[in-house]
């Protein structure tokens, strides 16, 4: 890539406050771009979910998906509608096709205090929290979704599946963002969430962990059950670095994740595959809320910064490394400004967040490049 060179951004708003989050989060892009400068971003807004499957019978046409897999990142805000359904009842998730068809199968999502967010927990060391979780996003659990089997109206079966081509990449990835989190001060612990005491598929899934551990010598590597890491996360939080884990207990914690960070308009996420990426916030489209002009579009604005990050490491382009790093700043800078969304128990919608966030991107100042 040169030095002029722009990043082909596929931008899928999706369904309910997907759009609403969307629109500030690429206003915000926008102008920090023009700020550091170096960096391009070139956006293809397509419809896809579960208004394109009841518009046109299609959740996410051929050409939608051929954009994506030609693009250099992939955003999406939201997608699924309570009303909107397959004939057997399932839900519209083409973002859940996405992670197989393209392989995403780290889900990232990132667990920090956000600076003046009330914790939730009553202990101050709380607001030195910074952790990740690593959801594996491909199968696990979510391997039999469309496949589950409900037998004589008497018994119902759904598979999980653990495989070792999934495992190997997944676990490498998660000492790798443990070995880059530890440069920074973290203190270099990955640990496996599981159920091996239980189950064949997660002693198999901790077996596979600790082979690729031994390739990560300089870093600890640790396990722990799923129900007590879910104590862990309220009790303990500033004590976690890197958890990795399976799909269905992964989408459970990352939403403990969120309500610790604030509320869902706040954790932003990625799913990372070995060529493709797809940011979003880990929220979903928040029906009970669309439409009012209530949603909190951090969680989106921070995904996009996430993005940025990841752009930068592929593409060696540390503008948008310093790019990412004026989002998060602006983000910070706004709470500590007051900034209070609707789900704080404030008063600010998502124009209003969006006016804080954005004024914050084009007056602080501009590091790191
Ligand atoms: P999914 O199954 O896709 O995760 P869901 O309906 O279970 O969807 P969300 O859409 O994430 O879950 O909503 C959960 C709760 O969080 C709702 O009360 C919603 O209003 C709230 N929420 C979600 N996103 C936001 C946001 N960006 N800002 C404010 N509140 C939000």
């Amino acid at each position: 890539m040169t030095a002029n060179t722009s990043f082909r951004i596929a931008v899928l708003p999706g369904d309910g406050i997907g759009h609403e989050v969307m629109a500030p989060c690429l206003a915000v892009l926008d102008a920090a771009a023009r700020r550091v400068e170096g960096i391009g971003l070139h956006y293809e807004v397509m419809e896809a979910g579960a208004g394109a499957y009841r518009d046109t019978g299609v959740a996410m046409s051929a050409s939608v998906l051929r954009t994506c897999a030609d693009a250099d990142a992939i955003l999406l805000g939201a997608m699924g509608l309570p009303g909107v359904r397959y004939p057997d009842g399932t839900e519209i998730a083409p973002q859940i096709d996405l992670r197989m068809e393209f392989g995403l199968y780290a889900g990232v999502r990132p667990v920090r205090a956000l600076p003046n967010v009330p914790s939730r927990l009553a202990d101050p060391r709380a607001q030195t929290m910074d952790f990740v979780v690593i959801r594996e996003s491909t199968e696990g659990l979510f391997a039999s979704r469309g496949k589950g089997e409900v037998i004589d109206d008497q018994e119902a079966r759904d598979t999980m599946v653990i495989t070792r081509a999934v495992c190997e990449p997944l676990f490498d990835f998660a000492f790798a963002l443990g070995r880059s989190r530890k440069a920074k001060g973290a203190p270099g612990v990955v640990t496996c969430v599981d159920k091996a005491n239980v189950f064949k598929s997660f002693a198999f899934f901790r077996k596979i962990f600790d082979e690729r551990a031994t390739l990560a010598p300089d870093l600890r590597a640790e396990h722990a059950y799923v129900d007590a890491t879910a104590l862990f996360m309220v009790q303990r939080p500033w004590t976690l670095d890197v958890l990795v884990t399976e799909n269905m207990f992964g989408d459970i914690l990352s939403d403990l994740g969120a309500g610790l960070m604030g509320g869902m308009g706040f954790a932003p996420s990625a799913d990372v595959g070995a060529k493709h990426a797809v940011f979003q916030p880990c929220h979903g489209t928040a029906p009970d809320i669309a439409g009012l002009g209530r949603a909190n579009p951090t969680a989106m604005i921070l995904s996009s910064a996430m993005m940025l990050d990841w752009l930068a490491d592929r593409h060696q382009r540390p503008e948008a490394a310093a790019t990412a790093s004026l989002i998060h700043r602006a983000v910070d800078q706004a709470l500590i400004g007051g900034m209070r969304p609707y789900e704080l128990g404030g008063s600010d919608g998502t124009a209003e967040i969006a006016r804080r966030i954005l004024h914050a991107v084009e007056t602080i100042a501009v590091t790191g490049v």
